[in-house]
């Protein structure tokens, strides 16, 4: 059998220094020489997947095609690639314990004790090497979440330093991203930091063979050679990663570095095409990058939600933005606008200044009525809106209430509503588990004759990704219905309420599912590009 390739990428002296995006340009470079790639993301919590965590503590819980509720960098490889990933491209350490002992329960490991090493491991590089086949690509990315060091990441390395021995050194390569700070008082980079966690992966047996240097600005030679010197890595393994403006120039930034290059030889790969890709060229990237970084043309759009303090919870969300206003030249300018704050103030008072607005998806009760009165404003105002998943179940609430003179609500906020316009997925009633249990993932959307929707796809039926529990109750749509609110898509099986419209407004949509998940760089999400565009050609009469 061939020999699989593996790139890891592990994270030294802190966690958020971009390894995700580390992980995701290296990939872009690969495949824009015409490589195929595919890119995993191991975690190690204990949790089975990102489904039941707080968006507050890792963010954003990324959906999959097939219904993963996977980490956010997920979502980084899905737009930098374009490509779709499996939920199995989210390894974590619940997931692999979970295998584990079910193997035991079964009998798999009848006479053995059960251990670390070599079972959990081995679990581990089964699972990457499950991926890696059923992908079918040449190059597996491995991100290594966390940060060397951490008690709950030793399985992890101990399974990449193994893979090194099993695929051969020209098969495997140990890229770590680290953080060089800057001293304020004197502007100097500090290698230090850096130093220490390559001695921590040496002594677990990884010896680095790239390191990316995460700094505010580009290191020098001086300070490449003194990594170089305390590493054993090459100077011309070490690359810069400063901040830029957009983490869509990261790529461009190593590239200019000729990374690129140094990873293809170092592994053996050839480039059968110097400008290839999945659709994606590194000539239209580049466009999309100053597209991001020189327009000047502000949009201001309110985000209300009820984690506006905390963006990372809504990361595809900004993406969708960023990818729709970067095709038609525009500078999105977001204002977050915690929902809870608008019910101590007021809509008019807290939106003010906004172009559009937008109501982000959620759970729970708290911040609801600040999210209705929002809607209710946009909607009064004829300001462009977009509600999505729990913001299309609020923006009902909020027409059956103001426009049909229900006291209504939805049975999550209220379980006792005596008008439930929105309530539990008739499947969800017996639901006693909360992990992996909501209606998730890609089921396909039929769109109305005339409508927004139809209009912004072009087609009778999308297939979108969704997360959620609850729907828009049937046994009022004909009630909404005939008050004015358009039904404007329905799922193909079931014909559950997918989109909602209003007549006479510049831009009124909210939609079930969530559109942002597929949005990608050269192909922003429709039901985005549509909103962004109605506010921009309100605004400064741009036209897409
Ligand atoms: N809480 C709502 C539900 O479960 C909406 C979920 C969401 O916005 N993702 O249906």
């Amino acid at each position: 059998m061939e020999s699989l390739k593996f790139i890891f990428v592990t994270g030294g002296v802190m966690s958020s220094v971009g390894k995700g995006i580390v992980s995701a340009s290296i990939g872009k470079l690969l495949q824009s020489a015409g490589v195929n790639v595919y890119s995993v993301k191991m975690d190690p919590y204990v949790n089975v997947d990102a489904g039941t965590m707080n968006p507050f503590q890792h963010g954003e819980v990324f959906v999959t095609e097939d219904g993963g509720e996977t980490d956010l960098d997920l979502g980084h490889y899905e737009r930098f690639l374009n490509i779709n990933l499996s939920r199995e491209a989210n390894i974590t350490t619940g997931l692999v314990y979970k295998n584990v002992i079910e193997r035991e329960r079964r009998g798999d490991y009848l006479g053995q004790t059960v251990q670390i090493i070599p079972h959990v491991v081995d679990e581990i590089k089964r699972l990457l090497r499950k991926n890696l086949v059923s992908s079918k690509a040449e190059v597996q990315i491995v991100e290594v979440g966390g940060t060397v060091g951490d008690i709950e990441g030793l399985p992890f390395l101990e399974a990449i330093r193994q893979l090194r021995m099993e695929e051969g050194y020209g098969n495997t390569l140990f890229v770590h991203v680290s953080l060089l700070p800057t001293l304020e008082v004197t502007g100097e980079i500090k290698t230090k930091p850096t130093q220490h966690s390559v001695q921590e992966l040496r002594r677990i047996g990884v010896q680095p063979d790239v390191i990316v240097a995460r700094s505010r600005e580009p290191i020098g030679d001086q300070v490449k050679e003194k990594l170089s010197l305390f590493s054993s890595v090459p100077k011309e393994a070490i690359f810069s990663s400063y901040n830029v403006k957009s983490i869509y120039e990261v790529p461009l930034v190593l590239e200019a570095q000729g990374m690129g290059s140094y990873v293809m030889r170092r592994l053996g790969l050839s480039a059968t095409n110097s400008d290839a890709g999945a659709g994606d060229h590194m000539g239209s990237w580049r466009s999309f990058v100053s597209n991001i970084t020189g327009c000047d043309k502000e949009v201001s759009i309110y985000m209300v939600g009820k984690y506006a303090t905390f963006q990372d919870a809504y990361l595809s969300v900004v993406e969708a933005l960023v990818h729709s206003s970067a095709h038609i030249r525009v500078k999105p300018r977001l204002r977050w606008v915690e929902s809870e704050a608008i019910e101590h103030t007021s809509a008019a008072e807290a939106l003010r200044e906004a172009d559009g607005v937008m109501v982000l998806p959620g759970f729970g009760k708290r911040g609801t009525e600040g999210k209705i009165s929002a809607t209710e404003w946009a909607r009064v105002n004829r300001v462009p809106f977009l509600g999505i998943c729990f913001g299309m179940q609020l923006a009902v609430v909020e027409y059956a209430r103001s426009v049909l003179g229900l006291d209504a609500n939805s049975t999550e906020n209220d379980p006792g509503t005596p008008n439930p316009v929105v309530d539990l997925l008739p499947e969800q009633g017996s639901v006693v588990d909360k992990g992996g249990t909501m209606r998730l993932g890609s089921y396909e959307v039929e769109t109305v004759e005339g409508s927004i929707i139809r209009r912004l796809y072009g087609s009778t039926v999308i297939r979108e990704r969704h997360r959620h529990r609850y729907e828009v109750n049937p046994a009022y749509v004909g009630r909404l219905r005939e008050r004015g609110l358009n039904i404007t898509a329905v799922s193909r099986v079931g014909a559950r309420v997918e989109a909602v419209e209003i007549r006479d407004h510049p831009f009124f949509l909210a939609t079930q599912f969530h559109p942002e998940f597929k949005s990608r760089p050269m192909s922003p999400s429709p039901p985005y590009l549509g909103f962004v565009k109605s506010i921009a050609s309100a605004k400064h009469g741009v036209e897409g």
